[in-house]
């Protein structure tokens, strides 16, 4: 419906915080509805993405008020993902790693074996669970099989067959830049 719009990478997209505006969150487009108010924060209703904010004409602060709401729902989503991964990595014993939540502009995430820590892209946050859920394993993965060698890839394989699928809509459809 809004397929057009999946055409500009998302960082490279010029958001002005109006009313009417297309936004993504976990796959889906919403519709952007931009009220003022003294109680700041968003709400999703029918595909409606009801963002209130104290001062209307500031883009800034809108999108930082978009931003912190982003950030809330990525840390409650990320760590499920990582712990559907660690469930689903269980024949290699990984544990549950430092998560930072950052926003990159050039990968989905990344893995640092040596300091226990995985970087998940914030704006995976736009992507659907089932990207989000690939992004957090094949990180997890890094833990066991440093780099993208064979063993890796078998791993990945055995413990989600449709991977490629899930990076192949990563890569077409949510674009970073
Ligand atoms: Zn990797």
């Amino acid at each position: 419906m809004f397929g057009s719009l999946d055409t500009v990478p998302e960082l490279l997209k010029n958001y002005q915080y109006t009313t009417g505006e297309q936004h993504k969150f976990l796959g889906d487009y919403y519709r952007l509805m931009v009220s003022e108010s003294v109680e700041t924060g968003v709400l999703l209703n029918n595909y409606n993405m009801i963002l209130s904010v104290q001062d209307l004409k500031s883009i800034q602060h809108k999108e930082f008020i978009l931003d912190m709401w982003y950030r809330e729902q990525a840390r409650e989503v990320f760590v499920e993902a990582m712990a559907t991964a660690i469930v689903t990595s269980a024949p290699y014993q990984i544990s549950f790693p430092d998560l930072k939540i950052y926003r990159l502009d050039n990968r989905w995430g990344s893995c640092s074996p040596k300091s226990q820590r995985v970087i998940l892209n914030l704006e995976l946050i736009k992507t659907p669970k089932e990207c989000i859920e690939y992004i957090a394993l094949h990180e997890m993965l890094h833990f066991r099989f440093p780099s993208h060698n064979l063993a890796f890839y078998g791993a990945l394989g055995d413990l989600m067959s449709d991977w490629k699928e899930r990076e192949d809509m990563l890569n077409r459809k949510y674009r970073l830049t």
